[in-house]
């Protein structure tokens, strides 16, 4: 899809001493090459990196920043204006010289231009030909479009969230098809900012792979942005109207809207990088510990171009796991580390570790449930936070923590620590937290998981 601010105007940097023999070529300009870049600086590497649209990638023009930013402004009560204005000036307007110069500034030479691999060592870029001893992929992922009855008929009617995220026209009415995510934060950034929003999820609850009471609490607020949710629904058909666009589900409902937003999932599409000359079939690549392609002595991929989880502190990981192996001691893997995720909705939901699909069968896990409040809820007039705790019986650690409550995103850090440095709960029992804060809600958490794996090693 054709992104605003391509780079088909962009000067290339000059070849430099070496012409167009590098020891690394990033392809794309995203976090994680931006990070590979970080990684590599002061180690002498050369590295070419291709970029044909914005140096940085989607997280800050199109993804993690503007939605943030937008979605502070439906806390802080901004009017769609002022949102618009502010996220703006976030994003740079679409302008990415200050990425390219700091990736400059780090050595690289960068080329605006796609890129794609003609032999293990040799890539080609607007007809010129570079070699490198290592080529990185890092292109991304695409967002999948379903194949739904009359969705290609929907034109500019139908959204991805780049364009929710670019949109200086709010539609009066949105229909977001898919509620994970990216299409929750959307739904209640536009609710909040005056949209009519009804989001339908297939799913029969929110979040359904997190904790069930994390799922309902959720819903409920979904339901105090004010947007209609419909889960456990099919859409089976969209058709373009004279004003808008139908959403037709499977079960006669229909939800008429300005736009359709498809935030269904995305996918990486490593189909045009030419991996067949090599012998690969793109769509069954096998992705070793390090980011090495299996079968392969110079061929990385990473971010989420990977195929694993898809944010920026995972692509950044990623990058510092690449480097370590083109650079370092190879000792390090892409999963070194438990990998925490929020949804930055009000109030705000973690995951770290294992979902509650993956621990259902594990006889040695058990769950316990917390649900208080703190008086830090009530100086700030904050509702109520629940954090759910999974605790292995044979390790006495946690291994996964759901939750959901005020400003969680910033307590999510504690039990990232916890959980990755498999902490005893007894250790974790004796820590003090500070007075007044929202973390004191950990040491009901604790003491309510201590108290759930003991009763199960009395049964
Ligand atoms: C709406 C939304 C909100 C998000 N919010 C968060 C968040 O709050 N926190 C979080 O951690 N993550 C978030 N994410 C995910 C995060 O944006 C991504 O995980 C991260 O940006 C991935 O970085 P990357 O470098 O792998 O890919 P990208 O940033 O997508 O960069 C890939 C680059 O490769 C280029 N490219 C593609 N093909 C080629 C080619 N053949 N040759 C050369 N270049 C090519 C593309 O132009 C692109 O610039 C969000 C995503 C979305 C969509």
């Amino acid at each position: 899809m054709p992104r605003p601010g391509i780079a088909s105007d962009r000067d290339n940097d000059p070849p430099g001493d070496r012409e167009s023999d590098f020891d690394v070529a990033i392809i794309g300009g995203g976090s994680a090459s931006e990070a590979l870049l970080r990684e590599l600086d002061g180690t002498g590497t050369s590295v070419v990196m291709f970029e044909p649209h914005l140096v940085g990638g989607e997280c800050p023009f199109f993804a993690c920043i503007p939605s943030k930013g937008l979605l502070h402004d439906v806390r802080t009560g901004r009017t769609w204006d002022e949102a618009v204005a502010r996220r703006d000036e976030l994003v740079n307007h679409l302008d990415d010289s200050e990425h390219r110069e700091d990736a400059r500034g780090l050595g690289a030479t960068i080329v605006s231009a796609t890129a794609t691999i003609t032999g293990p060592n040799t890539l080609d870029a607007d007809g010129a030909q570079y070699t490198a001893a290592a080529i990185v992929i890092a292109i991304g992922a695409e967002v999948v479009i379903p194949d739904i009855d009359g969705l290609d008929t929907l034109g500019d009617r139908m959204w991805t969230s780049e364009d929710a995220l670019t949109a200086h026209v709010r539609p009066q009415r949105l229909a977001i098809i898919g509620g994970g995510v990216i299409g929750s934060e959307i739904a209640q950034m536009y609710s909040g900012l005056g949209s009519e929003v009804t989001m339908v999820d297939s799913s029969p609850r929110p979040a359904d792979d997190l904790h069930p009471e994390v799922g309902r609490l959720i819903a409920e607020s979904h339901e105090r942005a004010g947007i209609t949710a419909i889960y456990g629904a099919q859409v089976a058909a969209c058709e373009r109207t004279e004003h808008g666009v139908r959403v037709e589900l499977a079960d006669g409902r229909n939800v008429e809207a300005d736009i359709a937003l498809v935030a269904i999932g995305r996918k990486p599409d490593l189909s045009r990088l030419g991996l067949d000359v090599l012998g690969l079939d793109h769509d069954d690549l096998e992705v070793d510990h390090a980011g090495r392609i299996t079968g392969t002595g110079s061929l990385w991929v990473m971010g989420d171009a990977a195929g694993r989880q898809q944010y920026t502190h995972v692509a950044n990981r990623h990058a510092a796991v690449v480097a370590n192996h083109l650079t370092g001691d190879g000792s390090r893997s892409y999963d070194e580390a438990v990998v925490p995720a929020c949804i930055f909705i009000d109030p705000p939901v973690f995951v770290i570790g294992d979902t509650y699909d993956d621990l259902s069968d594990d006889g040695d896990v058990v769950w316990s449930e917390t649900s208080v409040r703190v008086p830090r809820f009530s100086t700030d007039e904050l509702p109520d936070g629940f954090v759910a705790l999974a605790g292995r019986r044979s390790t006495n650690t946690i291994v996964a923590a759901h939750g959901i409550g005020p400003r969680f995103d910033e307590l999510s850090h504690a039990l990232v620590i916890a959980i990755d440095g498999a902490v005893p709960i007894d250790v974790l029992q004796r820590t003090i937290q500070p007075f007044p804060t929202i973390g004191e809600i950990l040491d009901v958490a604790f003491d309510a998981l201590a108290d759930a794996l003991a009763a199960t090693t009395d049964d």
